[in-house]
């Protein structure tokens, strides 16, 4: 592996933290130090800020074709440094290597799709109701923004906002973290090495997210927020922003219901059911979290979900064959166990898993619990852990309702062989994104969000791009 970035990127330059100050970056699957990162405080973000300021009127001027290419260059080093950025995102983050790979070409391919999209960002001229006064439209950059993101999935989270935003023309800095700094300032060196003008990308690693992040909100140069992340922080991120009206992105939970109706074929349930339940151990926004499968079918849907569950290989993410890594730290898996002792003391059957082993590391089996009472907390927490949750039910409405019936709305599948059947519950979920007999949406060609507590606005296809840009219209009479 190539010597590891751990410094701050302030203006195109390595830097210490102004006060030195360091934090440790651990390995989840050891529970050891990997190495120590840059911990920015207020002073940093500062400077990180006014680089992307100083920076952004001329990157607005950039040609699209320069924006785009140095995307497209971006994308080919991440495809070529693949193993590299594979182990060091296993190392901070614990997913398996494979998996790791897999994010690797998902981030990477952000970066190609709007390295297609910074050329085709359009214009218009019309002529107004009164036939007189004639409308120029152009679109323009929204201006420097802050971006902030999760440890799950360290790199591709980090290029679903930098690609949108350097194909706008936006500067940014960017807050990932703080388990999971080392992919995004391998990817800060890929975009330097890429072409990217000094200023334009900033990455702050820090300990102290509010301490850091807050000032830049509430400071009035900051034109956007794009924050990936828990609903408590979206909120209170939300409130912040208020004040300086800052435009916003909101990519935050999820609680996806996962609906298997009697006609479903269910070798594909099961397969999709692996997909969203086991993809990223579990520790994503679209796992699936309630498991409502109709009566008829869910004791011979459990037994083959456990015994595939059952068959995965549980270890450290570098070891060849694993299937499943260690969580991202104790207090992850700690809330996994309480729920999982929570279902339990409610009258959950455990079909396989349910014990935490021994040892170091933050390693939890995967479980399939049956006969969950709609009472458990998990039915309204995201287990963010390889832990699936059966419920029984008994016709289309009352699934629809309980499925609904949730503060969140980022995702659901549903696996039935009907097609009406399956555009209709599709059309009746509250959510952005619907996984119709599968179990993986995500796709940098489509649009991705959530709707009610999930999230506002969309990343990735066609409209990913637009959330960093603004409209102009100049009227012009013509007489
Ligand atoms: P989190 O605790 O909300 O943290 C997300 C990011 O926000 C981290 O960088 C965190 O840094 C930072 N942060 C926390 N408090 C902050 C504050 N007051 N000001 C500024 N930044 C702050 O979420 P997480 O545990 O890392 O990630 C898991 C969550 O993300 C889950 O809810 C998951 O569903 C959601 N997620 C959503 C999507 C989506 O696309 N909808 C995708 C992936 C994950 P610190 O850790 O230092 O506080």
């Amino acid at each position: 592996m190539t010597e590891v970035l751990n410094q701050l990127f302030i203006g195109g330059a390595w830097v210490d933290a102004a006060d030195g100050a360091t934090m440790p970056v651990d390995d989840p699957a050891t529970g050891e130090i990997l190495c120590h990162v840059a911990d920015a405080g207020p002073k940093d973000a500062r400077l990180a800020e006014e680089a992307a300021v100083q920076a952004q009127a001329e990157w607005a001027r950039t040609a699209p074709r320069a924006r785009s290419e140095i995307l497209r260059r971006a994308h080919e080093l991440i495809l070529e440094r693949t193993d590299e950025l594979a182990h060091l995102m296993t190392s901070e983050m614990g997913k398996p290597l494979a998996e790791a790979r897999g994010e690797v070409a998902y981030a990477a391919e952000f970066f190609r799709w709007f390295s297609e999209e910074a050329v085709r960002i359009d214009g218009g001229y019309g002529t107004l109701p009164d036939g007189r006064n004639r409308m120029l439209l152009s679109r323009r950059p929204v201006g420097p923004c802050l971006l902030i993101t999760p440890w799950n999935f360290p790199l591709a989270m980090g290029t679903r906002k930098i690609g949108p935003a350097i194909a706008a023309g936006c500067t940014m800095v960017l807050k990932p973290a703080p388990q999971t700094p080392l992919s995004s300032l391998a990817l800060a060196g890929i975009l330097k090495e890429a072409g990217l003008p000094d200023g334009v990308l900033n990455v702050v690693t820090t300990s102290r997210a509010g301490e850091v992040c807050e000032p830049l909100l509430r400071g009035g140069r900051i034109r956007k927020l794009s924050f990936t992340g828990s609903t408590g922080v979206g909120r209170i991120l939300l409130a912040q922003c208020a004040d300086t009206v800052v435009r916003t992105s909101m990519e935050l939970g999820g609680n996806a219901p996962f609906i298997v109706f009697d006609d479903a074929d269910l070798d594909v349930a099961v397969d999709g059911a692996m997909v969203a339940k086991m993809r990223n151990m579990g520790e994503a926004c679209t796992a699936a979290n309630r498991f409502f499968v109709h009566r008829s079918i869910a004791e011979e849907f459990g037994r083959r979900l456990a015994e595939r569950m059952g068959a995965l290989v549980v270890g450290p993410g570098t070891r060849d064959g694993v299937d499943v890594g260690p969580l991202i730290d104790r207090t992850g898996r700690g809330k996994v166990e309480e729920l999982v002792t929570d279902a339990v003391e409610r009258g959950a059957r455990v079909l396989v898993g349910g014990r935490t082993p021994e040892g170091p590391g933050c390693f939890y089996p995967p479980t399939v619990l049956t006969d969950v009472s709609p009472e458990s907390r998990l039915m309204d927490t995201e287990i963010f852990g390889p832990v699936a949750a059966i419920l029984t039910f008994d016709d289309e409405d009352e699934v629809l309702r309980r499925a609904n019936d949730t503060p969140w709305g980022l995702v659901g599948y549903v696996f039935t062989q009907g097609l009406d059947r399956g555009l209709r519950v599709s059309e009746g979920l509250e959510v952005g994104m619907v996984g119709l007999n599968t179990g993986l949406v995500s796709n940098p060609a489509a649009p991705f969000g959530g709707v009610k507590q999930s999230g506002l606005g969309r990343e990735g296809g066609r409209v990913g791009i637009e959330e960093f840009l603004e409209y102009q219209y100049v009227a012009v009479p013509v007489r």
